[in-house]
């Protein structure tokens, strides 16, 4: 489970988000979606501790930057940051060794596998495309088995075939309990994906949605409903 509550974050004078709270229950994926600027990243950063903001975050229970929190998640940022002279196999047993995790080669295998890196593994970190990059920064974020995964903008960059199985990785995390939360701004990638949708503008959240409470109604429809009501207000405010 993931409780973020009363998050703010500003870079100077820029309020990037604003108070925001909600929670992501076990075994659903939750997803921020929102247009550029609206604050997802900030959000996913904050939570993966790598900025300093107000609030309080807790990951399955634990405070968001104790020991016991960051061992059981797992975080893909938007932009990987690979090492450029480890190989993609290496980045992989430099993880193992981090959090000592038990992990059989079949199960490293396998991974490389879905993500078609197998033929890759000896490739050093500064020899592989942005798409490459993302795949080796999400199979290890998968490594440590998270209980938690945060994914920030995932498919950007990812091919066809990647984007599917990443979609079918994450539903059988899912399906094993594991909270996850995507940030996107693309409704497309996640249609199948969703159990509970925050649309965030402006550093806030606007709305939420549950995809056991509106049932099949379309996502885009509801996301412009919010992001036009919105418009609307603020230009009924500014003529009064
Ligand atoms: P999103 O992920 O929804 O595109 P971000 O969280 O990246 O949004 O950005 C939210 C706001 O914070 C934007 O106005 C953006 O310009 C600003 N911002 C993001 N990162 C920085 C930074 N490192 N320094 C200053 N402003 C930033």
């Amino acid at each position: 489970m993931l409780e973020i509550r009363e998050l703010t974050k500003s870079y100077e004078q820029n309020l990037a988000v604003d108070q925001v709270s909600f929670t992501v229950e076990d075994g659903t994926i939750g997803i921020l979606l929102g247009p550029n600027g609206a604050g997802k990243s900030t959000v996913i950063k904050s939570i993966a501790g790598l900025l300093k903001y107000k609030g309080e975050v807790r990951i399955d229970g634990f405070p968001a930057r104790s020991m016991q929190a960051k061992r059981i998640f797992g975080y893909v940022p938007e932009l990987p940051a690979l090492f450029q002279t480890l190989s993609v196999e290496e980045h992989l047993e430099y993880i193992r060794r981090a959090y000592q995790i038990e992990v059989t080669q079949q199960e490293i295998d396998d991974l490389l596998r879905r993500l078609e890196l197998d033929d890759k593994r000896g490739k050093m970190g500064s020899e592989l495309s942005k798409g490459m990059m993302q795949k080796v920064s999400i199979c290890c974020a998968l490594l440590i088995r998270p209980r938690v995964l945060l994914l920030d903008e995932p498919m950007v960059g990812l091919d066809p075939k990647a984007i599917k199985e990443l979609k079918e990785i994450v539903l059988e995390l899912k399906n094993q309990g594991a909270t996850i939360l995507i940030s996107t701004h693309m409704l497309e990638m996640v249609e199948e994906l969703w159990d509970t949708v925050y649309v965030m503008e402006k550093g806030k959240i606007l709305a939420v949605y549950r995809r056991d409470q509106v049932g099949d109604q379309n996502l885009d429809e509801l996301f412009f409903s919010v992001t036009e009501r919105e418009e609307k207000d603020n230009q009924e405010e500014e003529t009064s």
